[in-house]
């Protein structure tokens, strides 16, 4: 999630169709609406094997239009598709010798993440910034570096943080559940970097994050895929921002403002682009059509990856908006 590149060798579990219990899912995540039409079948992506890419739906909310995936994997057997094929937490190392190139675009990413929260909201010494679901938590250290903020980080796992503990040690940086987070003063910013398309119960999660949120001031930042977007249309059932079966939710423009107020949240702006370079999913969807090894290395597939990369700025040159990505900036409801 979230960018963790811990860099940890999983060990390859295979995740054949029909190995894992599934359950439904009968009310939807954003509005609590209970009626849907199917939207997409989707096959389990960034998998080693074609026996690994069992079959998932993914229906729409008629009321609010939320895409989200009917039946699903219960929340504690997700582990089983967290494997040696996700790329993520392989780290830049999985590039091989194009390890630094990917290292730069991580750090890029970063600067942009800096860049917006700063733009929304005053950060400095006295500024006490959570970022939820922070992964190897290089954000935060970024804008602890460049506003002297107070940083908390919450993960499920410390993977993204673990093996270089001297690094971090200027981050507040907690395992576990944002629902059980006890912290000493209430946040004025807080960060959710591709965290919310994973989560089971979002509305619950931004009602909690509401309750520890400092005063109608905060600031809030969500970065999600965007369902109505180029890549999406694109690629359809290949998209890779499905991620299927690990993204429960697909989020757009009416969707994600629905959910936020519902949950205690005023939308301030919702942006058609984010910190991720939509070009990553047109390149991750291209990759599920040619359903290639995601366990192997990516060192053979790099120099396809940058070619498409110069492509794709010729095709979009001054386009930024609605290719694959959106941030909501929201604040607390009065
Ligand atoms: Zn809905």
């Amino acid at each position: 999630m979230s960018g963790a590149d811990a860099g940890k060798e999983v060990p390859r579990i295979a995740v054949p169709e029909g190995a894992v219990q599934r359950e439904a899912v009968p009310r939807c995540l954003a509005c609590g609406g209970t009626e849907r039409a199917p939207e997409a079948k989707v096959r389990a992506q960034m998998m080693a094997t074609r026996e690994d890419r069992a079959p998932f739906t993914f229906v729409r909310c008629t009321g609010c239009g939320l895409v989200f995936l009917d039946p699903r994997i219960p929340q504690d057997a997700l582990g089983a598709f967290y494997t040696g094929a996700y790329l993520p937490y392989r780290g830049p190392r999985a590039w091989g010798p194009f390890a630094p190139v990917v290292a730069a675009g991580l750090w890029r990413q970063d600067r942009k993440r800096v860049a917006l929260v700063r733009r929304h909201a005053e950060v400095g010494p006295g500024t006490r910034v959570l970022d939820v679901g922070c992964g190897k938590p290089s954000f935060l250290e970024s804008l602890r570096r460049a506003t002297g903020c107070a940083a908390v980080g919450t993960d499920f796992s410390d993977s993204g943080w673990r093996d270089d503990p001297g690094r971090w040690r200027e981050l507040d940086l907690r395992v576990g559940d944002i629902h059980e987070l006890h912290l000493a003063a209430h946040s004025d910013v807080i960060t959710m970097w591709h965290y919310l398309e994973h989560d089971y119960a979002p509305a619950k999660t931004l009602e909690r994050i509401r309750e520890l949120a400092a005063g109608t001031h905060a600031r809030l930042f969500v970065e999600v895929p965007d369902h109505d977007s180029w890549t999406r249309r694109r690629h359809g059932a290949l998209w890779a921002g499905y991620h299927a079966p690990r993204h429960t939710a697909l989020y757009d423009p009416d969707s994600i403002t629905t959910l936020l107020e519902r949950s205690g949240w005023s939308v301030v702006e919702i942006l058609r682009r984010g910190s991720l370079d939509p070009f990553v999913l047109h390149w991750m969807s291209r990759m599920e059509a040619r359903g290639i090894d995601w366990s192997e290395s990516m060192a053979s597939r790099a120099p396809g990856f940058l070619a498409g990369k110069v492509a794709w700025g010729v095709r979009f040159r001054g386009r930024r908006d609605g290719l694959g990505v959106l941030t909501a900036v929201a604040r607390p409801q009065a």
